[in-house]
């Protein structure tokens, strides 16, 4: 079911509702004032995106933001992972 937004002729408020597309022409009663004489307008159609293209879509500032916020933590040392793992030339630990 597609939604529909309706102007009121008395308030100009604009109301959207989920309505069947057999029933798009019926009468919807304006949410601002209740009145009856509303008419549908051109809405802007609308998409749904998987979240991958919502990602891409992200502002490239976003980017820079994680960037500046991630700069100075521990996580951004690149060699973090190798310092966990302790001073290889002393071998492998023993297994027991
Ligand atoms: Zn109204």
């Amino acid at each position: 079911m597609p939604i529909y937004e309706y102007r009121c002729g008395d308030c100009q408020a604009v109301t959207a509702v989920l309505v069947p597309i057999s029933r798009a022409d019926d009468p919807c009663p304006c949410e601002a004032c209740g009145s009856v004489r509303t008419h549908r307008i051109v809405s802007r159609p609308s998409v749904r995106l998987s979240n991958l293209s919502k990602l891409e879509r992200l502002d490239p500032k976003y980017d820079r933001m994680v960037d500046r916020a991630m700069q100075n933590t521990r996580n951004a040392d690149p060699d973090r992972l190798i310092n966990r793992r302790g001073d290889i030339s002393k071998g492998l630990p023993d297994k027991t």
